[in-house]
Parts: C-alpha cells; sequence; structure tokens
C-alpha cells in the first residue's frame, strides 16, 4: 500500500501563496457527473486530486500531470463494502472482485470470525500493497474460541470472560471498528445474550460499533432482532444487522414487520442499521446451515465422531428433516453445491442431483445421507436459493438499508463481483427502485458514517480521493451462480487514495490502498 502522502509535492520555485494553492494537481477528472455521496442530486464537474485527497470540486481551469475525460459517467465516492470476509486479500491484493465494482474500502472481520491479531492482520495488508482500503472487526466467535479453548457449548467462566474482554479491548486498541458476532457459527452459537453484551460493551468503551450474524434469519428473526436491541441498548452500541434477509420460505412475506420492529427500536434512541446483498441466494458452508447446532459443539473432529455412530447420525438426520419442514421445503433442491475439495465434481449440483450422481437416487434420505457425507469428507461451501425478491425489494426501500456484498475474495457467489453493479443496474436503473443518488448513498456516505470511516464515502474537498467512475447507461453485473468470477461492465475507472487501480477497464496494479485503523468513534 502506499505510504501516506497527503501533502502537495514540495514546490521548487518560489511562487506566491495564491499560485501555489492552485498548483497542478496529480490527476484532474473532466465533465463528470458528479453524485457525492450524501443522496444531494448530481451535478456537472471537474475533480482535482492532490496527495491523496481531493483538492477541488467544480469547473477548473488548467491542466494537471493526469487526466480523465468523463464524459458521460457518474464520479461517486468509491464503495464503501462493509461486510466482507477478506483476511485473503493479504494472499490477493489487486483485491480483483471488489475493485472491478467500484469497491475501495472493505471492512473484514464478520460473522464472528477475524484475525486474532488486528494489529498485525492490518500491517501485513499495508505490507501486502493490497489495491484498495482494508479495515476489520475483531470476531467475537474468534476471541471466544481462544479464551475457551474445545468445549464451547457453555457459558464462559468468569476468568474467561474476562480474557475474552481483555481480547477484545487489545483488538480495538489496534484499531478494530467493532465486534462481530456470527450466531449461526461455532462457537458463536453457544453464547447467551449476557456474554454478547459484557463484550459488546468493551467495544463500545472504545467507540466501536456492534456487528452481528444474527442467530436466526428464518421464522426466529423477530426474537433475534429483540436480541441485538437489547444488546444495542444494554451495552450501549450502535448496531448493525448483517445481510439482512429472510431464508426460508415460512418466513418470506415478513419484512414489513422485521422494518417496523427496527423502527421502534430507533424511535427508542437506538442507533440500529442493516446491511444486505442484493441476491435471494445466501452461501455458507454446508455445516453451518444444514447441521443442527448442537452437533457441532466441540468442533470438526468431535462432529465427525457423532457422525461415525449411527443411532446419533440417525438422530442428526431427524433434526434436519424437521428444520427443513420448518423452512418450508419439500427436499434440498434449494441448495447447490460448491467449493467441494473432496468432490469437485458435486460443484455446482443441487443436492437432489448429488444425492442421484453418489447414492443413486434422490429420495430424502439419500439426500440427507449425501449432505452428512460431504461434511464427512471434510465439508463444502453452498448456495442457498431461500429467500424471496419481494422481501429483497422491501429491504432495499428503507432508507437505514446500506449495502454490502457479504463477498470474499476468490468467493464462489456471484456478489463478490457483482453486488455494486447489480444495485446501480438492475435496481436503481431498470427496476427504478430508487433514485440513483440514493442508491450510491447506500454504498458510500451511508456505511462510511455508521463504521466511522472519516473522509470516506463522500466526495468534497478533503475526503480521501477514493472515486469511482461508472457508466449509468451501461453499468451492470455480469456474474452469476454458474459463473461467479464475471466482472461487470460500465466501472472503467476506479481511484483509491488518488491513484487509478482501475483505469480504462483495465486494473493497474497499483498498490494504492491502506489499513484503515479506528479513527473516531462511530457517529
Ligand atoms: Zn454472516
Amino acid at each position: 500500500m502506499a505510504a501516506d502522502s497527503s501533502r502537495f509535492p514540495a514546490l521548487s520555485l518560489p511562487l506566491m501563496p495564491a499560485l501555489a494553492a492552485t498548483a497542478a494537481p496529480d490527476l484532474v477528472i473532466r465533465r463528470a457527473r458528479i453524485m457525492d455521496g450524501t443522496g444531494r442530486p448530481a451535478y456537472e464537474g471537474d475533480i482535482a486530486v492532490s496527495g491523496g485527497r481531493v483538492a477541488a470540486i467544480g469547473a477548473l481551469p488548467g491542466s494537471a500531470a493526469d487526466e480523465i475525460d468523463a464524459a458521460g459517467l457518474v464520479a461517486a465516492p468509491g464503495f464503501v463494502d462493509v461486510h466482507t470476509h477478506s483476511e485473503g486479500l493479504v494472499r490477493a491484493p489487486r483485491a480483483e472482485g471488489f475493485a472491478r465494482m467500484g469497491v475501495t474500502t472493505v471492512v473484514s472481520g464478520n460473522c464472528g470470525g477475524s484475525r486474532l491479531d488486528v494489529g498485525a492482520f492490518l500491517a501485513e495488508a499495508e505490507a501486502a500493497g493490497v489495491s484498495i482500503n482494508v479495515a476489520t472487526l475483531v470476531g467475537h466467535g474468534t476471541v471466544r474460541a481462544r479464551a475457551m479453548g474445545g468445549a464451547f457449548d457453555r457459558p464462559p467462566t468468569p476468568d474467561e470472560l474476562a480474557k475474552m474482554e481483555d481480547l477484545v479491548a487489545e483488538a480495538m486498541a489496534a484499531g478494530a471498528l467493532g465486534l462481530s458476532t456470527g450466531l449461526i457459527y461455532a462457537p458463536g452459537t453457544f453464547a447467551k445474550t449476557e456474554e454478547i453484551i459484557a463484550v459488546a460493551k468493551v467495544a463500545a468503551t472504545h467507540g466501536g460499533l456492534y456487528a452481528t450474524h444474527m442467530r436466526n434469519e428464518e421464522t426466529g428473526i423477530l426474537d433475534s432482532i429483540g436480541e441485538v436491541v437489547r444488546v444495542a441498548r444494554e451495552a450501549g452500541i450502535r448496531a448493525e444487522i448483517a445481510h439482512l434477509k429472510l431464508h426460508g420460505k415460512t418466513a418470506w412475506g415478513r419484512s414489513p414487520e422485521v422494518l417496523e420492529a427496527l423502527g421502534r427500536a430507533r424511535a427508542e434512541g437506538l442507533r440500529i442499521t442493516h446491511d444486505m446483498y442484493l441476491y435471494t441466494a445466501s452461501s455458507t458452508s454446508i455445516t453451518a446451515r444444514l447441521i443442527p447446532d448442537d452437533a457441532l459443539d466441540g468442533g470438526t473432529e468431535k462432529l465427525l465422531q457423532r457422525l461415525a455412530d449411527p443411532a446419533r447420525a440417525a438422530a442428526i438426520a431427524r433434526v434436519m428433516r424437521a428444520e427443513l419442514a420448518d423452512r418450508g421445503f419439500d427436499d434440498y433442491s434449494y441448495v447447490a453445491i460448491t467449493s467441494c475439495a473432496r468432490n469437485p465434481a458435486l460443484n455446482g449440483l443441487r443436492i437432489p442431483e448429488a444425492a442421484r450422481a453418489t447414492r443413486g437416487s434422490a429420495s430424502l434420505d439419500d439426500q440427507i445421507e449425501t449432505v452428512l457425507q460431504i461434511v464427512r469428507d471434510g465439508g463444502a461451501g453452498a448456495i442457498y436459493h431461500a429467500m424471496s425478491e419481494e422481501d429483497l425489494q422491501t429491504f432495499l426501500r428503507d432508507p437505514h438499508t446500506l449495502i454490502a456484498s457479504d463477498g470474499s475474495p476468490g468467493g464462489a457467489h456471484p456478489r463478490s463481483c457483482g453486488n455494486n453493479a447489480r444495485a446501480l443496474g438492475r435496481y436503481a436503473r431498470d427496476l427504478k427502485l430508487l433514485p440513483l443518488e440514493e442508491m450510491v448513498r447506500k454504498m458510500t456516505s451511508l456505511p462510511a458514517t455508521t463504521f466511522g470511516l472519516k473522509d470516506r464515502g463522500v466526495l468534497r474537498p478533503g475526503a480521501a480521493a477514493d472515486i469511482v467512475l461508472f457508466d449509468p447507461d451501461r453499468v451492470r453485473d455480469t456474474a452469476t451462480y454458474q459463473e461467479p468470477r464475471r466482472h461487470p461492465e460500465g466501472i472503467p475507472h476506479v481511484i483509491v487514495n488518488g491513484a487509478p487501480v482501475i483505469r480504462d477497464g483495465e486494473h493497474t496494479g497499483a498498490p494504492a490502498g491502506r489499513a484503515l485503523g479506528r479513527q473516531a468513534p462511530a457517529a
């Protein structure tokens, strides 16, 4: 990543102060339709960039070392993607998927999982020369695993809780933006609300926020929102609900109720927002969503022991059948397999197809046995086509909803390469769900202020020069479930801290990003 150089270059000639102030900028973007990220109407203008910052906006005469003709293009703040799993950027520093959809800042460490040593992670991101800015949360699951050892289906002892609090305090001091939980994943799923409140209080003391993958995103979602509200209230912390969704047919149609519950919490004075990605399928490990919680205690080794015992495997299968019915599905045809290392031939198949291929039958018993065999063989990812488009659109229209991809470098779901372009193309331009300026706000100033990222997510003099230029008539996502790594069209230029990372559609390889530590309490 670039060293901080938020200064004008030294001038070699004595100049009048007035002239010095207008010394040639590093880059001028000409004739752009500027959407500044606040939601105000677009206007035409030039943008001058110097020393990694926006130097001026308006009708700017003179010349610059470098210029981009942006006639016909929208200039917006680079997109701030607050829900990602980006630990892998240290090994994939070009951040192709994110950069090519206009994302200039990612927040990692979500869903309860982060690097334990946040300071080391941020330093490694800098040293790796990542092309986009990187920030992180500290994961409650990560901290819980370190403090409690292998047996998780219990509350922590007082000593263990104190250890968790210390680890969170260390991470916050090292620059974490806040605390994340993943309450469907081991070991977070075994934490009671009181434990979460205690640990969130530590993050609150440091001015951080609480971002949560809730315990239930299905028919029990209102109880889970109640838990988020309780944490926000009792820990005195700003809360962010991650990837808001209604998973499973039996939960469909509840989006108005969910938004009402969140509105009541805000009316009480609590600061609660939520993010979402713009797809009706989710993606996570096959184990996390399909294997019952109580089979997960103690980790993979214990799970495999249980699955090796026919009586216990049968009991697990019975719970799986019941959970499937609770979700309103007759079988697992809504689940597609990804990233199956042991048997790559299964990748892309729905579970019934995989059952037919491996067991010669697609009966529900054979589907369940297929899932269990995948888990025994080391697990896999899966894509779950379990949401409704109507709920998605209801959530997206809400002014408190911000847009985040839940993507990762190399992710097997199209959101990792398409999410932001899909917001601009499909949902703003084609379906006219929201004005383009408002859609941009949901990807820029709203996430940046929520996560306390100062001088990001807005185009104004003095702000960091993170800028995306897109063609509002052509921008569209092209990544699909079959080809999730296809990059979007209509986003020709992406600038990070003043340096073009995408130029005329080509990745420049510029190590332009910075590690962003927590700068100020979340507003
Ligand atoms: Zn999650």
